[in-house]
């Protein structure tokens, strides 16, 4: 039988919805600074997609557009002055940055009460220990998503291939919660032997920025694969010249049993926990 194909779009706006009930009963309009710093396309497409969903929940998005060359200290001087505002309650540095940029001083600016990507240092460190703050959008999406199809988390062996700070890391630290009580693998570029790992996982969570880069003969039958890869490949039969495609080989429906799609998948729900987060960075700044 086919993998059921995990939707991510409908449960995306499902959890919109309600953000946007909530919303309508604050007495404050939830606020979102996005910054943007240069054009580079893929950034540009993900900040409109963010910006129209804050809308459509009723939510507001104050655009900050700063050109490719811009000085690090003018943007940190950009966010020194979000800080301070106390009616924009959340604030998100597009990545990746310029090169001349260093990262780590840009996210390390951001009041971490304000870090609704929980990329600060404190946001990471307070997600480790489980003592509170923000989730992670894109780990948290992968949660909700084995969460609403009911996937057995407790007990099974999640092998993740991917370990950076922002998807395989938190992945892997939030699932070995007692709550969640999976046992882990991470795997990276210096894994021996990708397959002996990936072929023992119970729930398989691809995150390599990869096309195509696990198969079906990688994974065990009736796994649960989860795609969070997001590659733009060339495609001179689409419109744009390109097409997105996941890090899983779509043949690999033929043996999982439940499988993201690429698009319509983990991104959409990356969003909507964007918007959750933005909600609750709200509701703090009242109390
Ligand atoms: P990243 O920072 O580039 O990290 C990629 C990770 O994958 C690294 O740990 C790397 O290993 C590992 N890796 C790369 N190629 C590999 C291979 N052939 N075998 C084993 N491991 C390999 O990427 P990221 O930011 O985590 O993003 C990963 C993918 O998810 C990208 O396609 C990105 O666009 C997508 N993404 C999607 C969403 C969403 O909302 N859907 C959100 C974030 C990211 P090393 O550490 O050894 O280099």
């Amino acid at each position: 039988m086919p993998a059921v194909i995990m939707d991510g779009k409908a449960l995306g706006l499902k959890i919109r919805e309600n953000l946007r009930l909530k919303c309508a009963q604050l007495d404050v309009v939830p606020s979102l600074a996005v910054i943007l710093a240069g054009e580079d396309p893929a950034s540009l497409s993900y900040v409109t997609a963010k910006e129209k969903a804050l809308d459509e929940a009723g939510m507001k998005s104050h655009d900050i557009r700063l050109p490719e060359n811009v000085n690090e200290d003018v943007l940190l001087s950009t966010i020194n002055d979000i800080n301070n505002n106390e009616k924009i309650h959340g604030i998100l540095v597009q990545l990746p940055l310029p090169k001349h940029i260093n990262e780590e001083r840009v996210i390390s600016a951001i009041d971490p009460k304000k870090d609704v990507d929980c990329f600060h240092p404190v946001s990471a460190g307070k997600m480790f220990l489980g003592s509170g703050g923000f989730l992670p959008c894109t780990p948290h999406g992968v949660l909700c998503l084995l969460r609403e199809y009911n996937i057995p988390v407790s007990g099974s062996h999640v092998v993740i291939v991917g370990r950076s700070n922002i998807v395989g890391k938190p992945l892997a630290n939030l699932l070995i919660r007692r709550e969640f009580n999976a046992t882990i693998t991470v795997c990276h570029t210096g894994t021996h032997d990708i397959t002996g790992f990936t072929k023992q996982a119970d729930i398989l969570i691809a995150a390599a920025g990869m096309p195509a880069l696990i198969k079906k003969d990688m994974i065990k039958e009736n796994a649960v694969v989860i795609d969070v890869g997001v590659n733009r490949v060339s495609d001179n039969s689409a419109k744009k010249g390109y097409r997105l495609c996941g890090d899983v080989d779509p043949d690999v429906a033929g043996k999982a049993s439940f499988l993201t799609p690429v698009p319509g998948g983990v991104g959409p729900m990356t969003i909507a926990m964007l918007l959750q987060n933005v909600l609750e960075a709200a509701m703090l700044s009242k109390e």
